[in-house]
C-alpha cells in the first residue's frame, strides 16, 4: 500500500498565534514558560489537522520558533562566538539574539531562501562547532509521538544543505562537513532509540546546479549517516525543483532507505524516472501536488502522474506527498468567506492540501473507482472556472495577442530622451530625491484601519491622506528636496494597494504566509486575467504635483514585483501573466503622463529575486521580466522620465538585464558594498542615472554629512557625476519621523556640498 505523508505544515498559526506570542515574548509581556506553551499548542493543533485528514506519515521538528537553518545551526553547535559559548543548550534568549541581535551584537545574516519568499539565518562557518545544544527535534519527537499514538517523522535540514547554505567558509568544505556530522549522527541515534521509524533529511540545494565535489561531499555525508546503528531509515528529501542526470545518479546511488522529489515545479523529474526507474531498495517520495502554490490539484492529472510512477517502483515503496512542505501556504482556504464562489472552489491552502494527498493515496491504492466522487468534484471545479468571465477577459487576451515590438520600447534611445529630459527639467547636478514612502505613523495606519472597518467615512479618510501629503510637499520642499513623492500614506503595502484595484488578483484575509521569523505576508492571488477597470494612482500624483513646481514622482509597482510577490496562476505562463500586469500599469503610466506627472517611478525590487534556482533558466526568466517593464514603462513620450528601484539583492550578475531595462533613471540598495557595485555599473559601460542608495534606511541611524558625502565622492570618482542622483536606499515607511527627516537633512546638505565640489 502507499502511504500518505506530507514534509511540513504552515507553523505561523491559523491566526497568526505565532506571531502573537513571539513577539509578546520579545516584548516581556509572556514569559518562557508562556511562549513555551503557545508553541505547544500550534504544533499540537498542526499535528491534529494532518491525523484528522488521515496523513500516515506526519512530520515534527517543522515547527520553528524563528527559522528552521537557525534550529538546525543549534543541533550542530554551529554558534557564533558572539554570542557566547554554546553550553549544551542553546537558550531561548541566545536563539533569539542570533535571529535579531542584541546590543553590539549583530544577528546572523537573513537571506531568500531558495526562489521562496521565505527567508532564513545564514549559518557562519568560521564559529566553533559544539555538537548537538539543541533537544528540540527530539522533544517534538517524543511530543507527537505520544500525541499522535504512532511515531512522527521526524525533520531535519540535512548536513550539506546546512553547508552549502553558509557562508565564511574557513577550510575546505569536506572539513566543515567533516565537523558538522557527529551532531547528525547523534541525532540520528537518539531518534532511533527513542523509536523513531523514519526521519526526513532535506537537501534541497540538490535542485540547483551542483558539482561533482559538492555531490562527492553529499555521498560522504550519507555513507556516515547509513553507519549509525539503531538509526531510523532515512528519506532524503529534495524539492523546489528536479535532480538532472549528474544529480540523480549520484543520489540514487546512496545508502539511503528513500528519496523524496518534487514531481510539480518542473518535468525534468518525471523524465528522468521515466529514463532511469528506481532503484528497487528505495521508497520513492511522490510529491505530486503543489506545496507551494494556492491551486486545487487536477486529481485525475496527478493520479496519472502517480499511475506513472507506479511503473517503475512497487505500490509499497511510494509516499503520495506534497512537492514541499506546506511552510509556503496559507493554513485554510476555508476561512476565506467574501471570494466569489468559482474563485474560492479553486483554491487549496495547506489544509486542503492534506485532503488531496489523502485522496490521491487511497485512488493509486484502490483504484479510481474508490475515489471516483472526488474525482467529479473536481473536474466540476475547473470546468466552471473555464466559463468564469471573471477568470477570462476577451479584451484583455486579445490585447496581449496583438502585442508588436513596438510596444516593448521607448520611442527614442537613451541619450535623446536625455538630453530632452535634462532641459525640461533642469535639475542641479546630484540631484536629491527619495524612493517614495515615508513613516507610515500610528496616525496613519489607525486612519486606514478605521476606514477599512468602516468607521471613517471616504471623504475623511481620503482627506486625511490629502493633508499628509500636503504636511509631506511641503516639508520636502523646505529641506530643499528636488524631486519630491506623495509618500505613499495610502498604501499598506506596494503590492497589495494595486492588487486591491486590479480585476485577476484577489486578497485574502487570513492567507498569512510566514516570510521569516514573526513576520507574515498576504500574498495576492492572481486569478484571472489582469487588468485595470480605473485608474489607480493618478488622483493622489494629480494632487501631490498641484502643490508644487516642482517634480512629483508618479509611483507604481512594478509587473515582475507583483508577479514575485503573489501566488500566480498556472494555466498561463508567468511571461503572460506579467504582460498583463504590464498593460494594466502601462495605462496606468499614460494617464499620470496625461494628468502633467512628469517623472514616473515604476519600482522592480523583485526582479533579481524571481531568478531561477539553475542557471540555464536564467536568460529566459531576465528576458521576459526585462520585457514587461518596457511594456508598462515604453508607452510615455521621450520627455518623461521612467525610474525604477531595485533593492535586496546584488546586482553584479544581472547588470545588462538592468540595463536593458532602459529606465531613465534608476535608484538602488547600496549601502553596504559601495564602490564595487558602481564599478559593476562602469564595467558594463552602464549609460543612464544611477542613485545609489547613500545610507540603510533600515537602521534607525542617522548618517552624518560627512558620511554620505564621502560615498557620493566615491560614487563619483567611480561614475561620471552626470549620472548621479541621491537618494536613501529604499523608501522610508518603516522609520520614524525624527529618524527620517535628520537623515534626509544631511544627505541634501551632502549633495549640496558636492555639488561646490563639481
Ligand atoms: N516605493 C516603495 C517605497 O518607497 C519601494 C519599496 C521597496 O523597494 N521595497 O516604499
Ligand atoms: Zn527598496
Amino acid at each position: 500500500m502507499a502511504r500518505s505523508s506530507t514534509l511540513g505544515h504552515p507553523r505561523i498559526g491559523k491566526h497568526r498565534e505565532l506571531k502573537r506570542a513571539v513577539e509578546a515574548y520579545w516584548a516581556g509581556k509572556i514569559d518562557e514558560a508562556a511562549l513555551q506553551q503557545a508553541g505547544r499548542e500550534i504544533r499540537q493543533a498542526a499535528w491534529a489537522v494532518q491525523q484528522a485528514a488521515g496523513i500516515d506519515l506526519i512530520p515534527c521538528n517543522d515547527f520553528s520558533f524563528y527559522d528552521q537553518v537557525l534550529d538546525a545551526i543549534c543541533l550542530v553547535g554551529l554558534i557564533p562566538e558572539r554570542f557566547g559559548p554554546a553550553g549544551s543548550t542553546v537558550s531561548l534568549p541566545a536563539y533569539f539574539a542570533m535571529a535579531r541581535g542584541a546590543p553590539g551584537v549583530p544577528a546572523l545574516e537573513l537571506t531568500k531562501w531558495f526562489d521562496t519568499n521565505y527567508h532564513y539565518l545564514v549559518p557562519e562557518f568560521d564559529a566553533p562547532v559544539a555538537g548537538i545544544a539543541s533537544s528540540k527535534p527530539f522533544e517534538e519527537f517524543a511530543e507527537a509521538t505520544a500525541q499522535l499514538g504512532r511515531p512522527a517523522k521526524p525533520v531535519l535540514l540535512g548536513p550539506v544543505s546546512l553547508l552549502l547554505l553558509g557562508k565564511h567558509h574557513t577550510r575546505p568544505l569536506a572539513e566543515h562537513l567533516r565537523g558538522l556530522l557527529p551532531a547528525y549522527v547523534e541525532a540520528l541515534r537518539r531518534l532511533g532509540q527513542t523509536g523513531a521509524e523514519w526521519v526526513q533529511i532535506d537537501e534541497p540545494v540538490l535542485v540547483a546546479d551542483r558539482t561533482e565535489d559538492e555531490l562527492a561531499l553529499l555521498r560522504a555525508a550519507y555513507e556516515e549517516l547509513a553507519r549509525v546503528d539503531q538509526r531510523p531509515r532515512i528519506m532524503l528529501q529534495t524539492y523546489y525543483g528536479s535532480l538532472d542526470e549528474l544529480s540523480w545518479s549520484r543520489v540514487m546511488a546512496l545508502p539511503v532507505d528513500g528519496v523524496g522529489l518534487d514531481f510539480v515545479r518542473t518535468p525534468v523529474n518525471r523524465e528522468l524516472l521515466n529514463r532511469h526507474g528506481f532503484p528497487a531498495n528505495k521508497v520513492l517520495g511522490a510529491g505530486v501536488v503543489n506545496g507551494r502554490n494556492v491551486w486545487r490539484a487536477n486529481l485525475v492529472e496527478a493520479l496519472e502522474l502517480l499511475e506513472e510512477i507506479a511503473e517503475h517502483v512497487e505500490v509499497d515503496r511510494i509516499w503520495v506527498q506534497p512537492s514541499c512542505s506546506l511552510l509556503h501556504l496559507p493554513h485554510d482556504a476555508r476561512l476565506e468567506t467574501h471570494l466569489p464562489p468559482e474563485i474560492a472552489a479553486l483554491l487549496a491552502f495547506a489544509e486542503q492540501r492534506l485532503e488531496e494527498v489523502v485522496t490521491l493515496t487511497r485512488g493509486l491504492n484502490e483504484g479510481r473507482s474508490a475515489i471516483i466522487d472526488e474525482l467529479e468534484r473536481n473536474a466540476e471545479i475547473f470546468r466552471v472556472a473555464l466559463d468564469s468571465t471573471r477568470i477570462h477577459h476577451r479584451p484583455t487576451q486579445e490585447r496581449l495577442a496583438a502585442l508588436t515590438e513596438d510596444d516593448f520600447r521607448r520611442s527614442s534611445p537613451y541619450e535623446v530622451r536625455a538630453a530632452l529630459q535634462r532641459r525640461r527639467f533642469a535639475l542641479p547636478l546630484f540631484p536629491t530625491t527619495t524612493i517614495g514612502s515615508f513613516p507610515q505613523t500610528p496616525e496613519v495606519r489607525s486612519a486606514r484601519a478605521r476606514w477599512r472597518a468602516g468607521k471613517l467615512g471616504d471623504e475623511e479618510y481620503w482627506g486625511f491622506i490629502r493633508e499628509q501629503i500636503a504636511a509631506l510637499i511641503r516639508r520636502q520642499e523646505e529641506i530643499g528636496i528636488d524631486v519630491l513623492v506623495h509618500g505613499e500614506f495610502e498604501r499598506s503595502d506596494m503590492v497589495e494597494y494595486f492588487a486591491e484595484q486590479l480585476e485577476g488578483f484577489i486578497v485574502t484575509e487570513h492567507g498569512w504566509v510566514q516570510s521569516y521569523g514573526s513576520r507574515a505576508a498576504r500574498p495576492p492571488i492572481i486569478f484571472g486575467d489582469v487588468h485595470r477597470p480605473k485608474p489607480m494612482t493618478v488622483e493622489v500624483s494629480r494632487y501631490a504635483q498641484s502643490l508644487t513646481d516642482r517634480p512629483v514622482k508618479g509611483m507604481l509597482t512594478g509587473p515582475v514585483t507583483m508577479l514575485n510577490w503573489s501566488f500566480v496562476r498556472e494555466d498561463l505562463s508567468r511571461r503572460d501573466v506579467a504582460y498583463q500586469i504590464a498593460l494594466a500599469l502601462r495605462d496606468e503610466v499614460r494617464d499620470l503622463e496625461a494628468a502633467g506627472i512628469a517623472m514616473i517611478q515604476i519600482d522592480e525590487p523583485a526582479l533579481r529575486e524571481g531568478l531561477p534556482l539553475r542557471r540555464q533558466e536564467w536568460d529566459e526568466y531576465l528576458d521576459w521580466a526585462v520585457r514587461a517593464f518596457r511594456l508598462a514603462s515604453s508607452g510615455v513620450a521621450d520627455e518623461t522620465q521612467i525610474h525604477s528601484h531595485m533593492c535586496y539583492s546584488e546586482f553584479n550578475d544581472i547588470i545588462e538585464a538592468i540595463d536593458a531595462l532602459d529606465a531613465d533613471v534608476i535608484s538602488i540598495e547600496n549601502s553596504r558594498s559601495q564602490g564595487e557595485l558602481l564599478r559593476a555599473f562602469l564595467d558594463r559601460r552602464y549609460p543612464r542615472q544611477i542613485g545609489p542608495g547613500v545610507y540603510d534606511v533600515h537602521s534607525a541611524r542617522v548618517p552624518s554629512v560627512e558620511e554620505i558625502e564621502s560615498l557620493l565622492l566615491k560614487a563619483a570618482e567611480i561614475l561620471d557625476p552626470e549620472q548621479l542622483w541621491v537618494n536613501p536606499d529604499c523608501g522610508l515607511k518603516t522609520r520614524r519621523p525624527e529618524e527620517a527627516w535628520p537623515s534626509l537633512e544631511n544627505m541634501v546638505e551632502a549633495a549640496r556640498r558636492m555639488r561646490e565640489r563639481y
